[in-house]
């Protein structure tokens, strides 16, 4: 028997909250509190997005609760061993169980840190001997007003404010329409690098409702280039490899995608394929923290770049930010640039960029405060 304290109790929290940065559009989100007989509690997040994947997650993070009860929370890779065992039936590859498996681990990682003393990015390894204690900030946006002269103002400002770019989301919700007509979308572009000036990071993301031709693909990242664009991400389907080819073949840009992955096999194959640059990772989808330490190890074996994929609340971010700063293989750290409910009114010390970085929380656990008053307002 260890001196550790036991895991007590498991409880689950979905959430239904207005979004901002996505033009006040309705969410959902799955978190976990696990508290250990010695008082300790740790947080975790699945960004389950619909009301059913929401359900779906919290039914299985139920009923794996009775499960988890009684173990040592300092042995959590131990229990995500057992989870993915227990769960192999329908987690093969991906799926609502890999939602309930992050949003576990990561409050797992919450709780370890806690009981030890440790944060985060203590417990997994600073990315060299120099202390990584701040990261570019990036600001990641939709877009959806209909004058985009209004958008090119907001994203000039976010720049003058100190992030080192923006990435925009097409073909979301709003009148911003940006995304459908190449031309306008050209425009758009070389609107915003003469409003942001020459230094700021520009990166167009294709969203779920566009579907582009390979052609219409390869006109747009052309003319955007002559704009300095950083990167394209997901400009096709993440299983169409061999656009992927075609499209690097045609362009000098980094070419970004895989956020839709689920685990280390979907990475692995992605990254097999020698297609993509940056590699987008969400913790709360991929199996949680222990889960993306797998897959920055297949991102640094291929040379690749790690991006975490943070649009949901500070649980996740502060996951993320830790994952980030270990790896030598990120660029960026993004940020939702205005405030919001899920990142602003979850934590006592909401995160945010100053001067353009971003710091790395030092506190034992993921280094946040949860306020529940705030899960329970947004309960759904
Ligand atoms: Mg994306």
């Amino acid at each position: 028997m260890s001196n550790h304290p036991m895991i007590k109790k498991v409880s689950v929290y979905p959430v239904k909250y207005p979004e901002p940065n996505d033009f006040n559009s309705t969410r959902y989100l799955t978190f976990v509190k696990i508290e250990a007989t010695d008082g300790n509690v740790g947080w975790g997040e699945a960004i389950t997005q619909f009301p059913g994947s929401t359900k779906g997650t919290v039914a299985i993070i139920e009923d794996l609760a009775d499960f988890i009860v009684g173990k040592d929370p300092v042995h959590n890779v131990g229990i995500w061993k057992d989870i993915r065992r227990q769960t192999w039936w329908y987690s093969y590859r991906g799926g609502l169980a890999h939602f309930a498996l992050s949003a576990i681990d990561i409050a797992l990682w919450d709780l370890r840190g806690k009981i030890t003393g440790q944060s985060l990015i203590e417990m997994i390894g600073k990315r060299d001997c120099a202390p990584v204690t701040e990261l570019p900030a990036l600001a990641s946006t939709h877009v959806f007003q209909a004058d985009l002269d209004k958008e090119v103002e907001r994203h000039a400002k976010y720049v003058k404010e100190g992030y080192l770019g923006f990435k925009i989301g097409m073909g979301k919700k709003g009148d911003a329409r940006i995304g459908y007509e190449i031309e306008r979308d050209v425009n758009f572009v070389r609107d915003l690098r003469a409003a942001a000036g020459p230094k700021a990071w520009i990166m167009m993301d294709r969203g779920q409702a566009l579907n582009w031709t390979f052609d219409e693909v390869i006109q747009r990242v052309n003319a955007w280039e002559e704009s300095g664009l950083k990167w394209v991400e997901e400009p096709f389907e993440p299983w169409e490899f061999e656009q992927f080819r075609r499209l690097r073949t045609h362009c000098k840009t980094l070419i970004a995608g895989s956020e839709r992955e689920w685990d280390y096999r979907g990475y692995t194959e992605t990254l097999g394929s020698g297609t993509l640059d940056v590699i987008g990772c969400d913790v709360g989808r991929v199996e949680g923290i222990t889960g993306a330490l797998q897959i920055i190890k297949l991102v640094e074996a291929h040379g690749a770049w790690f991006n975490s994929h943070a649009w949901s609340s500070a649980i996740n971010t502060a996951a993320s930010i830790a994952l980030s700063a270990s790896t030598p293989r990120c660029l960026v750290q993004e940020l939702k640039p205005d405030p919001n409910p899920m990142q602003h009114d979850l934590v006592k010390e909401p995160f945010g960029q100053v001067n353009g970085k971003i710091a790395v929380p030092n506190k034992p656990g993921l280094g946040v405060e949860v306020i529940e008053k705030t899960i329970e307002k947004y309960l759904f």
